[in-house]
């Protein structure tokens, strides 16, 4: 039996400007996308009947909680399967392996990420050849994250985050994440942005974000990263005040929380801050894991 493998990065906001609640539900959103080398890993393979199954499995390297994702239909991956195969009007079954390693409910959309790597996974084992673009379009259908996460590397999101347009960067950059031991819900951190902030200004992107991408200047960057989702994130997760102050009084150039939280990024200098940031990170409260990670990295790829 073949199978085709595929690499699901996960994702930063580097920038996220939250504007007004539209008519559909969904926030007008500016966001600067990157996407990491943290990642996971799916495995797509044929069956003989017309069943779409999942697994996910967190081995010895795979740190998320794999107990808190759906093994059935729920799952987005298996959602992106089932929309792609009627999409194509085939009704082959498929077999999914998650190996996951991107924090579950952490903000970084690895659900999302799955959801792309299924869709690159099975647009070749079925054999259908759609190009990328055209895998695009049913991506935004699964969720606003999904087109970025086949792009990859940098992009803005624009519309609820699913308008991608690329951007000009140089270099990498190194991160430390931390993860939460207990995740966030994304609509119960949308709907205290509400709360905290009922009349938005329109989104944007902050200009000094794109040069300090175009320069490649990490202090620049750590200087202007922003999440309008943070003060909602604080809200609900107090203690995620204290993670950022220690990551910063230890040296990182700046620490944002992630999307929607509550796992908090820290941009550092270069890779020689990373071991001593890094235990001083894991005596910060709810801290579950610290991951040192680069970006950006590419999109759903397949590696196998
Ligand atoms: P969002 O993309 O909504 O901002 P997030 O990035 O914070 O979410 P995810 O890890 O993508 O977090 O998961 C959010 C929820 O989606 C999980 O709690 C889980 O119930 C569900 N889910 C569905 N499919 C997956 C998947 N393949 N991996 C992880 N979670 C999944």
């Amino acid at each position: 039996m073949t199978s085709t493998t595929v690499r699901a990065p996960a994702k930063i906001n580097l920038g996220l400007s939250v504007g007004p609640l539209r008519d559909d539900g969904f926030h007008e959103l500016a966001t600067v996308y990157m996407a990491l080398d943290l990642h996971d890993t799916v495995r797509v393979s044929l069956r003989d009947d017309d069943q779409v199954t999942v697994a996910v499995h967190a081995d010895a390297d795979g740190r998320a909680e794999s107990t808190a994702v759906p093994l059935d239909a729920d799952n987005l991956a298996v959602r992106a399967v089932e929309m792609l195969r009627s999409a194509a009007g085939v009704t082959t079954g498929v077999d999914l392996m998650i190996r996951k390693v991107i924090p579950v409910a952490g903000g970084m959309a690895g659900g999302s990420s799955d959801a792309a790597a299924a869709l690159v996974g099975a647009n070749a084992e079925l054999g259908l050849g759609w190009s990328r673009e055209a895998l695009a379009e049913l991506a935004a259908d699964l969720g606003s994250d999904v087109p970025f996460l086949l792009h990859g590397g940098v992009g803005i999101g624009t519309g609820r985050g699913e308008q991608i347009s690329p951007v000009l960067s140089r270099g990498r950059y190194a991160f430390l994440v931390v993860v939460a031991s207990e995740g966030l819900s994304t609509p119960e951190v949308y709907a205290e942005f509400d709360r905290l902030e009922p009349d938005p200004a329109p989104p944007h992107v902050a200009p000094e974000l794109m040069s300090a991408l175009r320069g490649h200047d990490a202090e620049r960057l750590g200087e202007h990263l922003t999440n309008d989702l943070e003060a909602a994130a604080l809200s609900l997760r107090p203690e995620l005040d204290r993670v950022l102050q220690i990551g910063v009084d230890a040296g990182a150039l700046a620490g944002i929380v992630s999307g929607s939280g509550p796992t908090c990024v820290f941009l550092l200098e270069d890779d020689a801050d990373a071991q001593q940031l890094t235990a001083e990170l894991w005596s910060a409260p709810g801290c579950a894991d610290v991951i040192h990670t680069h970006g950006p990295a590419s999109g759903a790829r397949i590696i196998a």
